[in-house]
């Protein structure tokens, strides 16, 4: 697939047939890349969840494209539409109302089936709330999952909460500000008070980034409820503290199995601890035997 013609970028041949998955701004209207713009110059129909707020974005840029609306309650119908002008060489851009479609937003059917029907398929990367506020957040980025939005009913979202306490990784989260103080207690509950950070308004005026334990987010904004777009960044499990920890015995199980270093590493792998540290404890321990 090709959007990156040498004709005006007004010209609908400039881009190639098929499906486009085009980012736009989370917020700051300028964050919108020049291929973003091509496409949606070039394609004979743009498919977006609110056809108003689009057309707004359209207007900025002065783009007069032809508005489809694909949304979670007509996508059923949409689909195939979508699907039959592709089919017959069509170029279809795929916009949600804001950011990276199909992160928490339609799109994720579309792609599938397009696929499987032979057109072809490529995005145009952008703008997406859940990677702003990771990099914001000042929580170790190397391992992360996006959650999504948790359920709203505080049972099933214990319960979701409970699924991800072990993943050993950075744990992103949609979040309403209605609900933001209550799913701040129970992550406190279930996840343990982990640092995290509540990252507000991204690229918008009022953009904030409040980092603090779990239990104290939950407190400050229980006080002060927060206003606008949020997205929820929690630190992974903690290494458990050493004196909580049975090291001695957890090494002498491994050094029945494995050598001074491996039995080391293995440990150091399950608690964190550092390598070094328990290779000298392992040595002692195999004196003693
Ligand atoms: N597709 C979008 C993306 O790439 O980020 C996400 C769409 S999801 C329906 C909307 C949620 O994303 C909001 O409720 C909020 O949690 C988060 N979000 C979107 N824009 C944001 C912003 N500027 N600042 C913080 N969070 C934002």
């Amino acid at each position: 697939m090709d959007s990156r013609g040498s004709e005006s970028p007004s010209d609908a041949a400039s881009i190639t047939p098929g499906l486009y998955l085009v980012a736009t701004p989370i917020g700051n209207a300028d964050d919108i890349t020049l291929r973003a713009l091509q496409v949606l110059r070039g394609a004979d129909v743009v498919a977006c969840e609110d056809t108003r707020h689009t057309g707004r974005l359209m207007q900025r840029y002065g783009i007069a494209a032809r508005l489809i609306p694909y949304h979670d309650h007509n996508a059923d119908e949409a689909r195939p539409r979508l699907l039959s002008r592709l089919a017959e060489g069509g170029r279809v851009a795929l916009v949600s109302d804001a950011g990276t479609p199909l992160v928490s937003d339609p799109g994720f059917k579309l792609v599938r089936e397009a696929r499987a029907q032979g057109s072809a398929v490529t995005a145009i990367p952008g703008a997406c709330a859940a990677v702003t506020g990771l990099q914001l957040s000042g929580l170790p980025p190397d391992r992360f999952m996006f959650a999504g939005f948790l359920p709203p009913r505080q049972s099933a979202r214990r319960t979701a909460l409970g699924e991800l306490r072990a993943v050993p990784a950075t744990l992103l989260f949609y979040e309403s500000p209605n609900r933001l103080a209550d799913a701040l207690a129970d992550m406190a509950e279930v996840l343990g008070d982990r640092p995290a950070a509540v990252t507000r308004e991204l690229t918008k005026l009022f953009e904030e980034v409040v980092e603090g334990r779990l239990s104290e987010l939950a407190t400050r904004y229980r006080n002060e409820p927060p206003k606008g777009e949020i997205v929820v960044v929690v630190g992974g499990p903690e290494a458990p503290a050493v004196d909580a920890v049975d090291v001695d015995g957890m090494l002498t199980a491994a050094l029945a199995t494995s050598g001074v270093r491996d039995a080391a590493a293995a440990v150091a792998e399950v608690t964190g601890l550092p390598k070094r540290e328990l290779y000298a404890r392992a040595l002692a321990l195999g004196r003693r035997e």
